[in-house]
């Protein structure tokens, strides 16, 4: 019997992620460290007061309303959902079906599959020869003549800073495809943000048709809670808020998120320590024989080794789990390495032979 899916269904792969199991895991860019224990406590009781039988609020407007006080953004252009990749497949379903994704290659993966499963045509640019990000190529995919989807508009989503690599756009190169004319929003991925200091706000407020989005996944230490949102204009809220199920985030979410926006001060100080480990590695790395290591912004190292198979099996049995990046044919030989606990990175040189 042909099975009743969908043929862009049945053609897709699954999310590309094999669990290892590994006493010190740098393979999934997660926080080094759990949350705080005192802000679990915190958490833990006053979601023992709460109701459980009911609803939480339709919009998760409480929320909505602490995250834009913390961003110092408009409550109503604030939207949150279970991860910030829920908003990705939304984003598509808002802006580019039956048109299309523009993003660049290699790059986070969501953005490519998602375009495939929703049936969006998918135009991926390849990145330079020095792994960053080629902007006149991007423009240049959202104009292509004799493209009939690229011609009707959709997303173009770029990441900053970028993954794998970890590289960072300058803020005129961001300005440049905020301007690209046609009915294209401009989606800026900025999970990494904190890393790299760096803000698409201002650029985002002055232009209605970018978006950005971040998560309480990396630098907050909560990605087992599955939560990230939206920082749009109000009108393009307005309407992606449409696409996100009713009473989407639960009570426990919702708890979670406000005491740590409550509490930044645990985040300020894990990504500056973050920020301080990334250097100490990437410059111990500078004096390795064979693998070279690129420059990052985020909290995640890009390394080109002569075999990724062998430098992340010679990891493994030092009990250290990396993640490959070798599948993109420009990252042949790489490997991805998160930045961990000090002692973590101490265990991870000396794999290295360092
Ligand atoms: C980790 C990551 C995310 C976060 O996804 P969540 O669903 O919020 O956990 C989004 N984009 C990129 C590029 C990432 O690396």
């Amino acid at each position: 019997m042909k099975l009743p899916i969908r043929a862009a269904v049945l053609a897709s792969p699954n999310y590309p992620f094999v669990p290892i199991d590994a006493p010190v895991k740098l393979d999934q860019n997660e926080a080094a460290e759990d949350f705080p224990a005192s802000l679990k406590a915190l958490v833990l009781e006053r979601l023992g007061r709460e109701k459980w039988h009911r609803y939480t609020d339709l919009n998760a407007e409480t929320l909505c309303a602490a995250i834009a006080r913390y961003e110092g953004w408009s409550p109503s252009g604030v939207v949150v959902t279970t991860g910030s990749n829920v908003l990705i497949s939304l984003l598509i379903q808002l802006a580019a079906l039956d048109k299309s994704v523009v993003t660049v290659t290699p790059n986070f993966s969501l953005y490519g599959l998602d375009a495939k499963l929703l049936g969006a045509a998918l135009t991926e640019v390849p990145l330079r020869s020095d792994l960053t990000v080629d902007m006149d190529g991007v423009i240049a995919a959202t104009k292509a003549k004799g493209n009939a989807a690229a011609h009707a508009g959709g997303v173009v989503y770029l990441p900053q800073p970028h993954a794998p690599t970890g590289s960072i756009l300058a803020a005129s190169e961001l300005q440049r495809v905020a301007e690209i004319s046609g009915e294209w929003l401009v989606v800026i991925d900025e999970a990494y943000h904190q890393f790299a200091g760096t803000s698409s706000a201002t650029l985002a407020r002055s232009c209605p048709n970018v978006l950005i989005l971040r998560t309480f996944s990396k630098a907050w230490g909560l990605a087992g809670l599955r939560l990230g949102y939206a920082l749009a204009s109000d009108e393009v809220a307005r309407h992606l808020r449409k696409l996100v199920p009713p009473f989407a985030i639960s009570v426990m979410q919702q708890i979670a998120a406000e005491v740590a926006l409550s509490n930044p001060g645990y985040m300020r100080e894990r990504v500056e320590r973050t920020i301080r480990e990334r250097e100490r590695i990437a410059l111990a790395l500078r004096q390795h024989p064979t693998w070279e290591v690129y420059a990052s912004a985020a909290n995640f190292l890009l390394i080109r080794t002569p075999d990724a198979a062998r430098a992340s099996e010679q990891l493994l049995q030092a009990g250290i789990l990396v993640r490959r990046q070798d599948a993109y044919s420009s990252l042949a030989g790489c490997i991805r390495v998160t930045v961990g606990t000090p002692e973590e990175n101490d265990l991870f040189l000396r794999a290295a032979g360092l």
